[in-house]
């Protein structure tokens, strides 16, 4: 017997269940679905963003309403159109085998004469968000009069959104004995409130700790000079190629003035914020879905409703005022089984804050160093050879190619994957050569000091390793005590640690031949490690910058795609505007 259909569902759910590809039902899923098939009763339901709240009261739901009645039985109540939607679709897949079960989605900004048809037509769950549904009851275009169960999704941000008074007008109009399912991520007492004053009896069902984020987002902070924010930004959206992010300011005003910043510096970024157009915001929510934006600069009300699966990260440029809304905004990512990071960027004077949501989310924050740009070269130039190999050849060359290949007849494979990614590389390396140490914590003291070694690990978390798991290999194949490696930095298929200088021949030693699961891993010890304060030698690239952008060579239509030829580097003259150094950048460049 599979694990949902002990749960009771019954057998054309499991038929759609087993097309939906879900193989075991979540925690939240477990605990409410038994109860709600089972029993009449109110029920609230708390459970972290991304954890599958619309199939714990969605698949009973299914199952308890009439298909044979056109009456409508059901009312949800969702917070922004765009979940309403999200509820609606998923609603419609979970029912595919329930052919004469309708369900419409009443929404503001479309036509209300279309929702009144398809409710008109026999729709027997309705998904709404509040102010539509209330001009729906106003107009008589719905009738939920008779309605079985009221669902409040997503609770917390209804009322955060300010749909008290709309929720409580639209309960009025349903019967007293219908059933209320409240799903929600936290329990304010706005939530509590609720609770208590609609609901009956409530059976509660609480996943994980109240309040608490999911566990596969891990959290890390940054220390860095309040001036450094945005070039710490930049890097850690340079150091992570694939990212798909939010990007969190605590004002429109910011928000707007960093995705500005950002699309100026080359990147795929947009503003998501209150004082854009509904048609604006749909535009840029499209784009992001797409991954033509990979940086979506945000709000925390323009957020609320960003129900996208695959964000890789959630950035706190600030930290929120109210500290209960970092859960928010970190559950933004680590959705759907899968792993995120919240990251956010502190100046010393916050770091209190850190512990008090560390209290609040019962999970511990890592504290990280932006990477600097030696480590973000070695990044991109890795990421690189990664596009070259997935990307597909464009036969549009084929006419160029013999004049090219003659002009490059004389070298080797070798000789011409060196200098492609010289062209690139060098380029890139420019770029971050100079950046000064971003962390201030480690600004203004040597950085990685006389006697230490940096090294570079060929096994990374594709291999299973997070830091802590990557520290305790080293320790045990190096037989070395507790604080002996430390910087431990892990990335996709390779990772960077620090020891002191006295074990470089034992770890070079032991890694010389050396096998983990049949791989071979190699150990090297990082060139130009130490910072090059003070003229210290430095790796030249060779030749000068060609002003080409590190992947204008892709496409045309990513105006906006991450453009490398800009310099990390604030100038020495304090407050200098990003345009003036790049416009002395140029200056320089052009004297080269
Ligand atoms: P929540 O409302 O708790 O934020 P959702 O209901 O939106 O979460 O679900 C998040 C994602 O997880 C959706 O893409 C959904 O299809 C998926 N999902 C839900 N339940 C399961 C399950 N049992 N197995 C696999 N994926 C699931
Ligand atoms: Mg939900």
């Amino acid at each position: 017997m599979n694990a949902f259909q002990k749960l009771g569902l019954d057998a054309d759910l499991l038929r759609a269940i087993e097309d939906m590809g879900f193989e075991t039902p979540s925690e939240v899923q477990e605990k409410s679905i038994p109860i709600l098939l089972e029993q009449e009763t109110d029920l609230v339901s708390l459970a972290q963003t991304g954890t599958g709240k619309t199939a714990a009261f969605g698949f009973p739901l299914i199952q308890k309403i009439d298909a044979n009645s056109k009456k409508t039985q059901a009312l949800i109540l969702s917070p922004t159109r765009e979940l309403c939607l999200q509820i609606t679709n998923e609603i419609k897949n979970y029912s595919k085998y329930k052919k004469s079960l309708n369900v419409v989605a009443v929404y503001g900004g479309a036509s209300i004469t279309d929702q009144a048809r398809s409710i008109e037509r026999g729709a027997q769950i309705i998904v709404a968000t509040p102010g539509r549904m209330q001009d729906m009851i106003r107009r008589k275009l719905a009738n939920i009069s008779s309605i079985g169960y009221c669902v409040l999704d997503e609770a917390d941000e209804m009322l955060n959104m300010g749909f008290y008074e709309d929720i409580k007008s639209i309960l009025s109009h349903t019967p007293k004995e219908k059933k209320t399912w409240l799903f929600s991520a936290t329990m304010p007492k706005e939530v509590a409130k609720i609770a208590k004053k609609f609901m009956n009896d409530p059976v509660e069902i609480t996943v994980g700790s109240k309040n608490t984020g999911t566990s596969n987002v891990a959290h890390e902070y940054y220390l860095v000079n309040h001036r450094n924010r945005y070039d710490a930004l930049k890097r850690l959206a340079d150091a992570n190629p694939d990212i798909f992010s939010v990007i969190f300011c605590r004002t429109k005003r910011d928000t707007q003035k960093v995705a500005e910043k950002l699309i100026e510096d080359g990147y795929n970024a947009a503003a998501l914020h209150g004082d854009l157009s509904q048609n604006q915001r749909d535009l840029v929510m499209k784009s992001f879905r797409t991954r033509q934006i990979q940086m979506l600069v945000a709000t925390d009300v323009a957020a609320r409703g960003i129900d996208v699966d695959d964000i890789t990260h959630v950035i706190n440029y600030q930290l929120p005022d109210e500290i209960e809304t970092y859960t928010h905004r970190s559950g933004r990512t680590g959705r759907a089984g899968k792993n995120g990071v919240s990251m956010v960027i502190i100046s010393k004077s916050e770091v209190r804050k850190i512990r008090t949501i560390e209290k609040i989310i019962q999970q511990k924050f890592e504290e990280k160093e932006i990477p600097d740009g030696k480590e973000i070269c070695k990044t991109q130039l890795f990421h690189l050879a990664n596009d070259i190999k997935k990307t597909e050849i464009n036969h549009e060359i084929d006419p160029y190619l013999p004049t090219i290949n003659e002009a490059l007849e004389d070298f080797s494979k070798e000789e011409l994957i060196k200098k492609f990614f010289s062209v690139e590389f060098t380029r890139f390396f420019n770029y971050y050569q100079k950046a000064p140490d971003l962390s201030s914590e480690t600004a203004g003291r040597p950085e990685v000091s006389e006697g230490n070694t940096r090294y570079f690990i060929n096994i990374g978390s594709k291999d299973g390793f997070d830091w802590m798991s990557l520290k305790d290999f080293l320790k045990e194949q190096l037989n070395l005590g507790r604080d002996d490696v430390f910087k431990v930095d892990v990335k996709g298929s390779f990772s960077f640690f620090n020891t002191d200088e006295q074990h470089t021949d034992l770890i070079l030693q032991t890694f010389s031949e050396f096998n983990h699961n049949g791989r071979f891993v190699n150990v090297e010890v990082t060139k130009d490690q130490k910072s090059d304060r003070g003229g210290r030698k430095r790796e030249r690239g060779g030749g000068k910058r060609n002003g080409k952008s590190f992947r204008d060579n892709k496409t045309d239509n990513f105006k906006g795609r991450r453009r490398s030829d800009k310099n990390d580097k604030k100038g020495p003259r304090k407050g200098s505007r990003n345009k003036n150094i790049e416009n002395s950048v140029k200056r320089r460049r052009s004297k080269a």
